[in-house]
């Protein structure tokens, strides 16, 4: 019997949905995914739109760089980005994207509204996808900036819209990846919205400015600065005192170059620097920035970018552990710790 060929290439719809797998979760993916686009825009107001945690309606208003017509039009193709070029440049990532998905991802599981103009344009773009498939472009007044609404997340995947847990649960998710990228920006101001109600209005500040305007005032003599500066990474940020500590985790955080990251062995790192001063089993606050250069890091291990390999991780746990140690040990010569903000 001759052989046949079966093998065929994906349509780009579906593909894009298959990615989308990887990437959409949740609401609270696509506010993430929309909210550093507009970081990467170099925006300096974000407003975030949410109608029923973000299943009906997720809307992400930037004043960012805006977007010419073509690149409009591109930025919604797979593997379409503006912020990286050729290989290296995977080792020089400073942008929060990078994979070029997100937009096409979504588009391929919602209903997408996008309108987006650049500052000396006349007119801006505005462009309507359902499901990959572009219902209209034409030419519109808009302000400068990125207006993005997803509606309907999901509607042409049932399977995945039945998952989806309760308003309450996906609120809760779409609030900690807000709160995460809002913390690591805190010279970004970000307004939060949800069924009408005002849920944040975060002005621009200083670090310790944005983690009182989040967690509340009863914060702020309870911070402890953190600072450890090599040649290999810096550490930076504020530790909860010992006493502090919560015997509920979620509130630890870890930024690398400015995007949030998982890492059980930085935590185990700051949990040791607190050794004997917190009960065992309770949690410290922590909001710890680590700047270290992109070539000694790898970031492209998940979709999601919240997993993180450094090229020597015992030097990056040791001189985390440094950090905090200095901190929680000057916390306990001297209680003066200067919160000009
Ligand atoms: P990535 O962020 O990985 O590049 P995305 O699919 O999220 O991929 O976005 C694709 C491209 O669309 C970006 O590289 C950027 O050029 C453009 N873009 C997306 N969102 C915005 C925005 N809010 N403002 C300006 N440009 C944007
Ligand atoms: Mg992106």
């Amino acid at each position: 019997m001759p052989s046949s060929d079966i093998i065929q290439l994906l349509p780009d719809s579906i593909a894009n949905q298959i990615a989308a797998g990887e990437v959409v979760q949740r609401p609270a993916s696509v506010v993430k995914e929309l909210m550093e686009n507009a970081i990467d825009a170099k925006a300096n107001h974000v407003q975030v739109i949410l109608k029923e945690a973000g299943r009906t309606l997720i809307q992400i208003i930037d004043d960012g760089s805006g977007m010419s017509e073509t690149d409009a039009r591109m930025s919604f193709e797979r593997h379409a980005t503006s912020k990286i070029r050729q290989s290296e440049d995977l080792f020089r990532i400073r942008t929060m994207g990078f994979r070029g998905e997100a937009l096409a991802s979504i588009a391929a599981i919602a209903q997408v509204e996008l309108r987006t103009r650049q500052e000396f344009d006349e007119l801006g773009t505005m462009i309507r996808i359902d499901g990959s498939e572009i219902k209209a472009q034409e030419a519109v007044a808009c302000l400068k900036g990125t207006n993005l609404s997803v509606k309907n997340l999901f509607f042409n995947v049932p399977a995945r819209r039945n998952f989806l847990k309760s308003n309450s649960v996906e609120m809760r998710h779409v609030l900690d990846e807000f709160q995460r990228v809002a913390l690591a920006h805190p010279q970004v101001s970000f307004t939060l919205h949800h069924n009408d109600t005002e849920v944040f209005n975060l002005q621009s500040g200083k670090l310790v400015r944005r983690i009182i305007d989040i967690y509340g005032k009863s914060y702020r003599e309870q911070l402890a600065f953190c600072q450890e500066d090599t040649s290999y990474i810096s550490v930076r940020g504020y530790i909860g005192k010992p006493e502090f500590a919560r015997k509920t985790r979620g509130e630890q955080f870890f930024f690398v170059n400015d995007r949030y990251i998982k890492h059980s062995y930085m935590h185990h790192a700051v949990i040791s620097a607190f050794d004997g001063t917190i009960p065992e089993g309770s949690h410290p606050f922590y909001v710890l920035f680590i700047e270290i250069d992109p070539s000694h890091i790898d970031i492209n291990i998940h979709p999601t970018k919240t997993e993180i390999k450094f090229d020597d991780e015992r030097s990056v746990y040791a001189i985390v552990m440094a950090a905090v140690k200095k901190a929680v040990g000057v916390y306990n010569l001297s209680q003066s710790i200067d919160f000009d903000d």
